[in-house]
């Protein structure tokens, strides 16, 4: 498979805009710096972030096993997502494949870049329709995006599913994989030499505890990402972002002892929801959420946010019928959710 052939080719093109901190690598302190207009106040953000978050990417090789060459950061990997999008997708020509019910930004970012979007809905047993979605790719098919595990279904895709995906598709397969860290499966990118169109997305926003820094992680061929760095906003990470995640993973065993933790609260909601009688299926989940149906979901909804719950109506998604997606709490409040769960 060529990149170079999947890629806009405008971008392929493109000359990307040099920042300062582009054209001088900024690590060095001997180095008096008057080439970025910055403040030359001492506050600890007065210098532009490091462009290509060097520090950061070196510790995530060794992490996870892969060249730095192979990790693109985003803004959260929404901006991973984004940025890929406009990397390889024409607008108003190109197309990307999605598999309802799942994550709305596929949608919503194919919207906003004028991409069409196919979807080919999960089977009843919420696996892929392998040879619904091979049928549904043209020439024009640039990226089909798999979440596994699924939000807001909570199952993972069998390998085999994902095997096939990407022998058949000649696009970009994209597994998100922000839920990664509460499942059993391991994540794809020990397979990234095998599968040249592989592109993985995880987020340091769920397990890591870290949403409010905006981190995520691409991880795919030197290609594909030396391709993305062309489009990306010069600082998209800001320095405070990045300091805090590579304290962060210094810190390995906050994550185990967090994801310990919440899927033993998982399991225990689970049990205790089954005796919750208007709950009439509840999803098994590989995420730190769990998905249940219910007898009435608008009414279960409004009733559990006058006792001062907030959970996600997900019905309006296909296979979601009266569905609610709840996130596992701390303790405390699994317990408050279940002792309301019971008094309604
Ligand atoms: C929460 C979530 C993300 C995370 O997005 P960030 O921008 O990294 O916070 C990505 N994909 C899926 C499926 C999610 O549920």
């Amino acid at each position: 498979m060529e990149i170079n052939k999947l890629v806009r080719p405008n971008i392929k093109l493109l000359h990307p805009y040099q920042s300062a901190r582009d054209e001088f690598d900024g690590a060095d302190k001997k180095y008096v710096f008057l080439d970025a207009n910055e403040n030359p106040n001492q506050n600890g953000v007065n210098r532009y972030p490091d462009p290509q978050q060097g520090a950061l990417k070196e510790k995530l090789a060794l992490l996870k096993g892969v060249a730095t060459d192979h990790i693109f950061l985003g803004n959260g990997s929404d901006e991973a997502l984004d940025v890929l999008m406009r990397t390889f997708c024409e607008p108003g020509r190109d197309n990307i494949i999605t598999l309802p019910p799942t994550y709305g930004m596929y949608g919503a970012l194919a919207a906003i870049n004028n991409i069409e979007v196919r979807e080919v809905i999960l089977l009843e047993d919420l696996q892929p329709d392998v040879s619904g979605i091979l049928a549904a790719a043209d020439r024009h098919s640039k990226i089909i995006f798999l979440c596994s595990p699924n939000n807001p279904t909570g199952n993972s895709f069998e390998a085999r599913h994902i095997e096939a995906i990407l022998q058949g598709f000649k696009g970009l397969v994209v597994i998100d994989e922000a839920y990664i860290d509460f499942s059993r499966d391991t994540s794809w990118i020990a397979n990234l030499q095998q599968y040249e169109n592989l592109v993985i997305v995880q987020t340091f926003s769920k397990a890591y505890g870290l949403a409010g820094i905006r981190i995520g992680a691409l991880y795919a061929g030197s290609g594909i990402v030396s391709y993305l760095n062309k489009v990306k906003p010069p600082y998209n990470i800001n320095r405070l972002s990045q300091k805090k995640l590579f304290s962060r993973l210094l810190q390995n065993d906050i994550l185990r002892r967090d994801v310990t933790e919440i899927i033993s609260e998982r399991q225990k909601l689970v049990e205790k929801l089954k005796a919750i009688k208007f709950i009439t299926m509840i999803y098994p989940s590989d995420a730190n959420f769990i998905l249940v149906q219910v007898d009435d979901a608008q009414r279960r909804y409004s009733e559990l946010l006058g006792k001062g719950i907030v959970v996600r109506n997900r019905s309006n998604q296909q296979r979601c019928g009266n569905c609610l997606r709840i996130t596992v709490g701390s303790p405390d409040e699994n317990k408050i959710l279940l002792k309301t769960l019971k008094s309604m």
